[in-house]
């Protein structure tokens, strides 16, 4: 209860219910929730977070082009919703979850940072990976505080992966070279239908606009591409129409991807609520991955870099494949 974030968290809601818990997991991990209905009405859990602070890279994320890519979990859950979210699948609760000790996770970082399995080589952390950090800055301001931790260690950067339109609540912060601030962008039509709860894609675009203008690093994520019908066309003229108002020269790079999902949380997700049509495309299961077949999925991606690489010959494009 005293650690800074957990009174900040408590002065944003003074009029909620107030209930103390032992463990979060008591909560957070009771068998037969319903992921969806408490999305509808998400609880704030307030919990300290024990070790580990990272986590082995998933296979997931694109490759960064160095061994030491970790990922951490500041917040378990996210304001939004996509239909194709993963979490979905892997939490048994709709309910966040935000670990207010993180001094703890900071010091994980500083002791990996001394351990590195190629020195030679930056350690990479997504922060938001099972979250959208920025979304919550409003409430509590774990990203600015995290930005502030990293500036000044040498050999990491950090990534912060976003679908919010709130750069406002960073925008006064001087960027740092080693912070990378990634939206995630759509075609309207893909936001309309698969990413209802999270901000119009317009108001992300101009949030990602104002972050390249004050000199953030900033990366382009088209992922998941979904092979939705004419889904070239739809894209192509997206990523056309997108480069016309952002200065693609001034991005670090692209990274692309198709819908990929662990094959447990895949089934989960279907077999709990049938909501959404991504569920019901034609998948195949590869090393326990659901992914379009390898020939739909390498088509995809190299029809996107190659018209990417007609508009921006020089554009750095990370690819999982
Ligand atoms: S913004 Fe990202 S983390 Fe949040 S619901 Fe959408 S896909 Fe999941």
């Amino acid at each position: 209860m005293d650690y800074p974030l957990a009174q900040i968290a408590l002065s944003k809601f003074p009029k909620a219910k107030f209930v103390e818990i032992e463990h979060y997991k008591d909560i957070f991990n009771r068998p037969k929730q319903h992921f969806q209905i408490q999305k509808s009405s998400m609880k704030l859990i307030l919990a300290k977070k024990t070790a580990p602070f990272l986590y082995p890279a998933s296979e997931m994320i694109q490759e960064y082009e160095t061994p030491n890519v970790f990922y951490t979990t500041p917040i378990l859950n996210c304001l939004y919703n996509c239909d194709y979210c993963f979490l979905q699948g892997m939490y048994p609760s709709g309910n966040l979850v935000i670990f207010v000790n993180e001094n703890d996770f900071f010091k994980s970082i500083q002791e990996k940072l001394k351990n590195l399995e190629n020195p030679l080589k930056p350690l990479v952390i997504p922060i938001s990976y099972n979250t959208d950090l920025m979304a919550m800055e409003n409430i509590i301001p774990i990203t600015s505080n995290w930005i502030k931790f990293v500036r000044e260690l040498d050999n990491l950067k950090i990534e912060i992966r976003t679908k919010s339109a709130l750069f406002s609540s960073i925008e006064n912060i001087s960027p740092p070279k080693n912070v990378i601030l990634s939206w995630t962008l759509s075609p309207l039509e893909i936001c309309e239908k698969y990413e209802r709860t999270a901000p119009p894609v317009h108001r992300r675009i101009n949030s990602m606009k104002s972050a390249i203008e004050k000199g953030w690093l900033v990366r382009l994520c088209i992922d998941p591409v979904l092979l939705i019908d004419r889904w070239e066309d739809k894209y192509n003229r997206f990523i056309t129409d997108l480069f016309r108002e952002i200065d693609g020269k001034k991005l670090v790079d692209i990274t692309l991807g198709v819908f990929r999902m662990n094959k447990d949380y895949f089934n989960r997700i279907r077999k709990r609520e049938s909501r959404s049509d991504i569920y019901y495309d034609n998948y195949i299961i590869e090393n326990g991955t659901v992914t379009p077949p390898i020939e739909l999925r390498t088509h995809a991606m190299e029809t996107l870099k190659k018209h990417i690489l007609t508009i921006h010959p020089k554009m750095r494009i990370l690819i999982w494949e």
